[in-house]
């Protein structure tokens, strides 16, 4: 979903929610009020606080004096209003309207600026629909543990990746293209480290779409073969890896060879390239392993449109499993 879609649906969500609370305290003011028939006066004469005021300064005169006199005793009857439901076993604030953030009242902005909720419910929005929501929050940069790194140079490798990917994440931007290929055996850290520029990213406010190969080549297949479902825009799955600003391919190679993936990748590769929109590719595959798999103009476009890193080490998940 792209960052508009995601920004409407969510400022939606909070129009509802500002709504829903001021319904809730109402049907509670309502509830104590078919209670108690004191509540039920003093809430007849609040009600008119506001005609009041305006009639009261529509008299002219000394009508600065005339409304401060309603609003003491506007002050007055809350007070006592409270009060009678604490007498009575209700907390005196009960039908206070509750919102979920008292800072902006559920709206999102406080003037003109946009509140720490939305921006939070945004970027959660955009953690689900990078298809990694869950992911994101077991693996992101703060959690990275190097001491599965154990050789001097292995660890000095990983520390150079580890801060390159930082400084991709950080400094990423629609305005400048920059492509990562990430190489490496199983367990070496590739995934975590694509999960954590991804969170990374998001936060910025860009859309991120994180696929394994399989699942993004069989989108493909699905559309080629007409068994794919378009969505409420009338669009493709496929249609997100060529709109995002950040495509992230995992496992590449883990899918079927066959000549369909391989002119698919290219497609992909090759579009993303041409819209000068950046992508991620992690495999288990080696370069020559690339070439041989799939052809000489995929390998070449890694070639010279990508920043390869190359993970060493011990599989990270075999040391886990041994340390139990
Ligand atoms: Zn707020």
């Amino acid at each position: 979903m792209a960052y508009n879609e995601k920004y409407e649906e969510v400022l939606k969500r909070f129009e509802s929610k500002n709504l829903d609370a001021k319904n809730a305290a109402e049907a509670r003011a309502q509830e104590l009020r078919n209670k108690f028939p004191e509540v039920a006066e003093m809430d007849a004469v609040l009600s008119k606080t506001a005609i009041r005021i305006m009639n009261a300064s529509m008299e002219g005169g000394n009508y600065q004096a005339k409304v401060q006199s309603i609003l003491d005793e506007v002050a007055a009857i809350n007070e006592a209003r409270s009060a009678f439901l604490v007498e009575n076993g209700y907390p005196g604030d009960y039908s206070d309207v509750k919102y979920e953030c008292s800072i902006c009242n559920d709206v999102g902005y406080v003037n003109g600026k946009m509140c720490s909720c939305l921006k939070k419910e945004l970027a959660i929005a955009g953690y689900h629909s990078s298809g990694i929501y869950k992911l994101i929050q077991k693996e992101n940069f703060d959690n990275f543990e190097f001491k599965y790194y154990k050789e001097k140079d292995v660890r000095e490798n990983i520390e150079d990746i580890y801060y390159f990917s930082k400084e991709f994440a950080e400094n990423f931007s629609r305005k400048e293209t920059r492509n990562l290929l990430f190489i490496g055996g199983t367990g070496l850290g590739k995934t975590h480290l694509s999960t954590s520029i991804a969170k990374v990213v998001i936060d910025k406010g860009y859309d991120v779409v994180y696929e394994t190969a399989q699942r993004v080549f069989k989108d493909y297949e699905d559309e080629r073969f007409g068994r794919a479902q378009k969505n409420a825009e009338g669009e493709y799955p496929s249609a997100k890896y060529e709109d995002c600003d950040l495509l992230i391919i995992d496992d590449l190679g883990a899918e079927m060879q066959s000549e369909f993936n391989s002119s698919a990748l290219y497609g992909i590769i090759n579009t993303r390239i041409n819209l000068e929109k950046s992508t991620i590719v992690s495999t288990n595959l080696t370069q020559k392993e690339i070439q041989e798999r799939y052809s000489d103009r995929i390998a070449s476009r890694f070639l010279g449109n990508y920043e390869v890193c190359f993970f060493q080490g011990e599989d990270i998940r075999k040391q886990k499993l041994n340390r139990k």
